[in-house]
């Protein structure tokens, strides 16, 4: 199990809003009552109750960037690079001015399987990477990373296991961005006639071919990314010195990944690497990325 060095320091900005045994009661409930998503009755028991917090701050006028968050565990979280709006619920956030471009999640299993679910879709990958076309001077754009950490029950607690990484995006032209943005990466307009959105992050993937994307650091010295200090419990917004930059070098799969557990093969010898941990992969499910020892 491996945890990047600036999990200690995220740990302590967690917030709990349940105790693990109503957690886990509600999870159940929701989990039984699919289409009770977004009823009034979730809505009371389940969105309002979860803790808010801070994820940026504009770099051009300082305001915060506030939501919603179930950091309690893995069961609600849906990553996707098409979702550029929200961290958990654009229902429930507080993007805090007219700069807010874009917002990108990632979450760092830590080394863990999270074997509390049945599948999970890290469709961002697990090691932040930044998006360099959203970063252009001449919309005075610049990001803002932040992580805190996930936990699941084990036991009667709440444990900090996993790693959600958070890279903000701000520009003086937020539509003006997103639009250059998508057309630099898709300079021949490649989604003619294909009805399915163009996502507008890569995943960690991106590392393999532009190692530049994934250099934090680098990033931090151009001015272009800044970090919200988590020595401080305000929270300040922070931009250097680099040497101060908390989230350089944070390791994992480096690209898209999915967890899940299958069913157990009828036949050993079908699957004889099955296991009930299940294991996770890259996509499209073809290379094994890592399985728990048999
Ligand atoms: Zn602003």
């Amino acid at each position: 199990m491996s945890s990047h060095s600036s999990f200690a320091k995220t740990v302590a900005h967690l917030k709990f809003t349940f105790t693990p045994e109503e957690y886990l009661l509600l999870v159940e409930q929701i989990r039984q009552q699919h289409k009770m998503f977004f009823e009034p009755m979730e809505k009371k028991v389940y969105w309002l109750r979860m803790p808010t917090y801070l994820f940026a701050r504009c770099p051009l006028c300082r305001a915060e960037y506030t939501s919603i968050a179930d950091t309690h565990s893995l069961f609600r979280w849906v990553i996707s690079r098409e979702e550029y709006r929200s961290i958990f619920s654009a229902y429930f956030q507080r993007e805090g001015c007219t700069h807010f471009t874009a917002v990108q999640s990632f979450i760092n299993l830590n080394g863990y399987f999270p074997t509390e679910v049945s599948y999970f879709n890290g469709d961002c990958g697990d090691i932040p990477v930044v998006m360099p076309e959203l970063l252009l001077d001449e919309f005075h754009a610049s990001a803002v990373i932040h992580s805190l950490p996930i936990c699941r029950v084990e036991g009667n607690e709440f444990v900090p296991r996993y790693s959600l990484y958070t890279v903000t995006y701000y520009s003086d032209a937020p539509e003006e961005a997103r639009q250059r943005s998508y057309e630099l990466s898709f300079p021949n307009d490649s989604n003619d006639g294909d009805p399915s959105p163009i996502p507008l992050f890569d995943s960690s993937g991106r590392i393999i071919r532009e190692p530049v994307v994934g250099d934090m650091p680098y990033w931090v010295k151009k001015g272009k990314l800044h970090w919200l200090d988590l020595d401080d419990p305000a929270l300040p917004l922070k931009s250097g010195p680099v040497s101060d930059f908390p989230y350089a070098g944070i390791q994992g799969f480096g690209r898209k990944y999915i967890y899940r557990k299958r069913p157990k093969p009828r036949w050993r010898w079908l699957d004889r690497h099955w296991h009930p941990d299940g294991e996770i992969r890259s996509y499209p499910l073809n290379e094994l990325l890592a399985r728990p020892s048999l």
